[in-house]
């Protein structure tokens, strides 16, 4: 366990949106339902090797969360988790796990060097799926985890805070600390990507953050009695407990999280001719060069719809950037952050409450984002008074994390 708080390693590699699961709240939901979709087949192994490599040798990442749509069913995923494991860059697989149930593809994915598994529990039983559309899917899952634990193979939980999920809380915890997960990772039901058009959210699926603080604030408690590393990402920091702070991250932590991505990687691989099964790749580029080819409109053709100009390049002064790539003192922590602000504030469009002018979180807070806003307004904003912080990792400075 560590406190140290250092820029993160970890890239992500999507191999292609098809999927054994239709999850409602998918990002991606769109593309999985449509065959048709560039980014929907998955790409071919020499494309996945080459991205990869990119990643280790271009962006200095050293692991890397590899996701399909669902990547236990790409063809040929041992042979790329070994690739992975062989060039330094840890592979994890971000799964449903319904193919873990299987115990011997367990043991294959142990044999090819995968380092550990990030589990999406999206509910338990009928919930799970209701969420999933897979009858018998939760059945399934749970027979993975105890799969994996038999083995030894580590591997953590994300969560999606659905409205029906908030009340299982204290189960997901039991299961959790029964199969030996390292981690939880509670996440805001946030409308990213496909999402964004689709009015799929509303007060029916969506919990109000007062619904959720006073379940998850028993359940961080709990987690961490037991040893058991536990992340909230994306809601106002007003909503945790004051012990609980440590534990939430927004756009300005997620950096400091060895376990999300690389922003600087990221961007680069969120492109559509790194999602897709064109034969082609985009140069890597820094994400400050990035910035400034957007910005004097240099053409990127189609590979420019996805995570460009339009979601994050907007009113960017050049001169600034300019400055900034040149100039020997400007720190990296600042440009993750300057980052992190384009995507709280241009990309999901966060909102703060009036009583945010007064709080001294507003700095390092995202406040609310825009779609929750409009579904149930920013009033549960609850001002910190104190001296300002200025300081992304003031909190999360305090989380003990798991070294690996
Ligand atoms: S800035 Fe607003 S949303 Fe964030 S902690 Fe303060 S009051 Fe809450």
């Amino acid at each position: 366990m560590s406190r140290e708080k250092a820029l993160t390693k970890r890239g992500v590699l999507w191999l292609g949106q098809t999927c054994n699961l239709r999850c409602f709240f998918c990002y991606f939901v769109d593309k999985i339902a449509d065959k048709h979709h560039p980014e929907h087949p998955f790409m071919d192994l020499e494309k996945a090797k080459r991205i990869c490599r990119a990643l280790r040798t271009v962006y200095g990442n050293t692991s890397v969360d590899i996701q399909g749509g669902e990547p236990t069913i790409y063809p040929q995923i041992f042979e790329l988790v070994g690739y992975c494991a062989s060039i330094g860059l840890k592979p994890t697989l971000i799964t449903n796990a319904i193919v873990l149930s299987n115990i011997s593809l367990c043991e294959q994915f142990l044999c090819a060097g995968v380092h550990d598994f990030l589990v999406s529990v999206h509910g338990l039983g009928d919930v799970y799926e209701k969420v999933v559309g897979l009858p018998g899917g939760s059945e399934k899952q749970m027979r993975a985890l105890y799969n994996l634990q038999t083995l030894g193979i580590p591997f953590r939980l994300n969560c999606t805070l659905t409205k029906e999920v908030v009340h299982e809380l204290e189960d997901i915890v039991t299961l959790a600390k029964e199969t030996g997960a390292r981690v939880v990772n509670f996440i805001a039901f946030n409308p990213f990507a496909d999402q964004q058009d689709k009015n799929v959210r509303n007060s029916e699926n969506v919990p109000s953050y007062h619904t959720i603080k006073a379940k998850l604030t028993s359940a961080i408690d709990q987690l961490e009695w037991c040893g058991i590393e536990t992340n909230v990402r994306y809601l106002p920091l007003c909503i945790a407990e004051e012990r609980h702070r440590k534990n939430f991250y927004n756009f300005q932590q997620l950096s400091y999280d060895p376990r999300e991505w690389d922003f600087n990687s990221w961007t680069w691989t969120t492109r559509l001719n790194q999602r897709s099964s064109t034969p082609e790749l985009d140069e890597p580029i820094p994400i400050l060069l990035y910035d400034i080819y957007e910005y004097n409109d240099i053409a990127f053709g189609d590979t420019a719809r996805h995570g460009t100009k339009a979601h994050y390049m907007r009113e960017i002064d050049v001169r600034e950037h300019l400055l900034k790539l040149f100039s020997a003192d400007i720190s990296k922590d600042l440009l993750y952050r300057q980052n992190a602000r384009l995507r709280a504030e241009k990309h999901c469009k966060y909102e703060y409450n009036q009583t945010c002018h007064t709080c001294s979180l507003r700095l390092i807070c995202d406040g609310f984002h825009n779609d929750y806003a409009s579904i149930f307004g920013t009033s549960e904003a609850c001002a910190i008074l104190g001296e300002l912080i200025d300081d992304p990792t003031y909190f999360i400075q305090h989380q003990e994390k798991i070294v690996e």
